[in-house]
Parts: C-alpha cells; structure tokens; sequence
C-alpha cells in the first residue's frame, strides 16, 4: 500500500524532463556516501538502504534516459557501462559471490527518481520473487 501510494506520488514528474535530486548528487551539491566514478558513472550509497550493501548507479548525463523504459539505441554504450559498473561496486563492497541488480522502470514498478539508476543489492540472503 505504502509502495503504491508513492508510486502514485512520483507519476505527475515522470519523464518530465526535469532535474532530479540525483542532478545535484552528480554536481556534489547534495553530499553522497561514492563508492565508484569514473567519467561515465558515479556510484553511490543509497540513502534507505534494504539490504547491508545497496548502492545506486547512475549516468553522470542523463540524455534522456529518464528509465530504462525509454532507452534508444544510443544509450547502448552507457547502458553497459552502467552493468559493467555495478560488477566493479560488487567487488570493491566484497559481495561479488551473489548480488542483486535492479532496475525500477515505470510508476508500477516504484521508480521515484526519473533519472535511470541501478540498484546494488546484497550482503544477505536475496529472497525470490521480489515483490
Ligand atoms: P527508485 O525507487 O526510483 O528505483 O529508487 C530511487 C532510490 O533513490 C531509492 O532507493 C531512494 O532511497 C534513493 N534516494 C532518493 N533520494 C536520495 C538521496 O537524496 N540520496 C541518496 N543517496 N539516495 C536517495
């Protein structure tokens, strides 16, 4: 119910273009805990964490890639950088064994930033099916 209500409250900005929080996390406005960045990526602590390891991943430029429900061809090579990223988070937080990579697409699926992120989930036993 919680998870609706605010997937509900997120829908009027999504895809609106507008800035998101995650904007000011990249110009280091908004302090953020980094565990990765290179020119590409910047690799972040999540600020409500669901596992003892979570992290975000995010473009550095968004170009248009509010979700990973509008991705162009173009996006092709962040896209990759963006997994190939999440691998390096795993390693550098000693959860390579078994980690979890999420990405919320669309108000159903809870995305509440429209800024495309992966979410870096582990440091526990990961249930199935998500919810
Ligand atoms: P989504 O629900 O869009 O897939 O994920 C957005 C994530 O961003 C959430 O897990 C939320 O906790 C995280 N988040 C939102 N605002 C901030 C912030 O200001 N700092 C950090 N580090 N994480 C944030």
């Amino acid at each position: 119910r919680d998870e609706e209500l605010a997937a509900i409250a997120a829908a009027p900005n999504a895809n609106s273009g507008a800035p998101t929080i995650f904007d000011k996390i990249i110009s280091k406005e908004i302090p953020s805990s980094i565990v990765y960045e290179d020119e590409s990526v910047l690799a972040f602590r999540d600020i409500s964490p669901q596992a003892p390891v979570h992290v975000l991943v995010i473009p550095k430029l968004r170009d248009g890639l509010t979700q990973l429900g509008k991705a162009e061809k173009r996006h092709e090579e962040i896209l990759g950088q963006l997994l190939h990223a999440a691998k390096i988070v795993a390693e550098k937080e000693g959860i390579s064994d078994g980690f979890r990579v999420v990405i919320n697409s669309g108000a159903s699926a809870c995305q509440s930033v429209y800024h495309l992120h992966l979410h870096v989930l582990g440091g526990r036993q990961m249930k199935w099916p998500p919810g």
